[in-house]
């Protein structure tokens, strides 16, 4: 079974979450979550979102959203706000106790993020927040810096595919690699560098790669997935991007 993960867009509908110049935290929320989960079943990672429209249900119904998917972790989308303007910025991440997997993977995110030019403003316990604390596999809520920041909006919008990344890469590095016994190969090179130009031109495209060394050749490597299935769903990803493919297995 590949690894579930539910992508919760915060807020929604009638609930705007924070306001600035006209600009929606829903609105943010949900692009951003979209693009996360989009990068992450690229990566044969299951996902499943708690909205993917514009629409209102309460963090009570989002947590159950996603306790009835039997996703093994939840990860909540937010963007941070503070009484007054353009006084505070950076990205932080909320998890119910600093501990085990969620407190790793939120770490993981932050440094991923920081590594974009946002400040660090670390992982901090919320115990009063329902998605953090009615969902009953780990739980991380993602504040990806302050919608009323017109510094952490620039970088948003200029960076917004990074910083999708960012938050997938962090929760793959826990959760997702190695594994699986299929993998789609994207290139064989006898130059390690061609390899390496392959693997970042992956990366901007959202997917995460290895490269393997067999002595003459240098491997570009997409995936492990447990099944056949799984890896012809990610090769059409691919080659919908693009690439040239073919399933091997280890
Ligand atoms: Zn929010």
């Amino acid at each position: 079974m590949a690894y579930k993960v539910a992508v919760d867009a915060g807020h929604g509908g009638r609930d705007p979450g924070a306001v600035y110049n006209g600009r929606r935290e829903k609105d943010d929320n949900l692009a951003l979550a979209l693009e996360v989960g989009r990068i992450l079943e690229a990566n044969g990672v299951d996902v499943e979102f708690t909205r993917t429209e514009d629409v209102y249900d309460t963090p009570y119904e989002k947590a159950m959203k996603g306790n009835a998917s039997g996703a093994d972790l939840f990860v909540s989308i937010h963007r941070n706000a503070f009484p007054t303007p353009n006084t505070v910025s950076g990205v932080e991440t909320l998890v119910y106790t600093d501990e085990g997997m969620q407190g790793d993977v939120a770490r993981a995110i932050n440094e991923n993020l920081a590594s974009l030019g946002f400040e660090d403003r670390g992982v901090k316990e919320r115990q009063n927040l329902v998605v953090l604390r009615r969902t009953s596999m780990p739980a991380l809520l993602v504040e990806a810096g302050f919608i009323d920041s017109d510094e952490d909006n620039a970088r948003f919008d200029q960076d917004f595919n990074a910083i999708a990344l960012a938050i997938a890469e962090g929760i793959l590095d826990a959760v997702a690699r190695p594994g699986g016994v299929y993998q789609v190969q994207t290139g064989l090179f006898r130059s390690e560098a061609n390899a390496r130009r392959l693997q970042e031109q992956l990366a901007e495209d959202g997917f995460m790669s290895t490269i393997q060394n067999d002595g003459t050749y240098y491997k570009v490597l997409v995936g492990g997935y447990d099944t056949l299935e799984e890896a012809r769903e990610a090769e059409g990803i691919l080659r919908d991007n693009g690439y040239e493919t073919l399933i091997v297995s280890s």
